[in-house]
């Protein structure tokens, strides 16, 4: 794995960002994108200057789940950065717009793919940079974490039992690279028919992790076909919806962050 960069050493494009914020799922599939993107575009519409990274280089979610007029980074030839593309006044990097097919690669081509990415962009100046990890805790996320100062994490799952486990290799992660994890998004938790809520993974693993772990945050987020369907519209729930309970959630979630 890469070593450590120092504050002080911090490529260039990274100096100005004030708060970079990962969002982590030991696997795929969980909403951990979806979490990713809806909170960049609350803190955006808290008034912050919010950029999206796209760091999971297998599946990226970013091209589905935003509509930017520009779906292809842009090179400055004479400084050998990357300008990201912009959707709704969030700044947006992602493999997906990086203008070439579905990768092949192994693990330390990834990193390296990683890597370059994120710090050969010119983010200017953020208040926030959230970086949507590719899924697991194994080398690459590593490197990814050693590489950026990441100042919290905001871990990703569902209520099942199972997933318990893998959260609790997540929480072991961040520890051990001294991120705080801020808070636990327990997603598609309920759903809510015939006048009752129901809870189709069972309850109670959430709280589980936050007493065990002394995570200071616990979300719940239902299960909601206009968050799926706003995943693939382009345009996240937060802003197609913002005054709605998913966008409460999010809005308690960004204080936190
Ligand atoms: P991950 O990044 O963990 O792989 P995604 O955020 O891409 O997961 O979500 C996987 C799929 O599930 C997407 O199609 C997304 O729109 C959908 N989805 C995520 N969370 C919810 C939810 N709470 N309710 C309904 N659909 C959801």
């Amino acid at each position: 794995p890469a070593k450590p960069i120092f504050v002080d050493q911090l490529p260039a494009g990274l100096q100005k960002i004030s708060s970079i914020i990962a969002v982590s799922s030991c696997k795929g599939g969980v909403g951990k994108s979806t979490v990713a993107v809806n909170l960049a575009y609350t803190l955006a519409g808290m008034g912050a200057r919010v950029g999206i990274f796209d760091a999971d280089v297998y599946g990226p979610s970013l091209p589905t789940m935003v509509s930017p007029e520009s779906r292809l980074l842009e090179m400055n030839p004479e400084k050998r950065t990357i300008i990201p593309t912009e959707y709704l006044g969030v700044k947006l990097v992602s493999f997906g717009f990086a203008g070439q097919g579905r990768a092949i690669m192994r693990g330390p081509m990834v990193s390296g793919v990683i890597n370059q990415l994120l710090t050969t962009t010119e983010w200017g100046e953020l208040d926030y940079l959230v970086v949507d990890m590719p899924p697991g805790t194994g080398d690459i996320q590593l490197t990814l974490c050693q590489v950026v100062p990441l100042t919290a994490a905001v871990i990703v799952t569902t209520p099942q039992k199972l997933a318990f486990i893998d959260v609790a290799k997540g929480v072991r992660m961040f520890s051990k690279l001294k991120v705080p994890c801020v808070a636990v998004v327990e997603n598609m938790c309920h759903f809510d028919a015939d006048g009752k809520r129901h809870y189709p993974f069972g309850r109670g693993s959430g709280s589980q992790v936050v007493e065990q772990f002394g995570i200071p945050h616990l979300f719940d987020l239902p299960i909601r076909p206009s968050l799926s369907a706003s995943g693939d519209s382009g345009m996240p729930e937060v802003v197609a919806d913002p005054l709605g309970e998913v966008a409460g959630t999010f809005q308690e979630l960004g204080v936190c962050v």
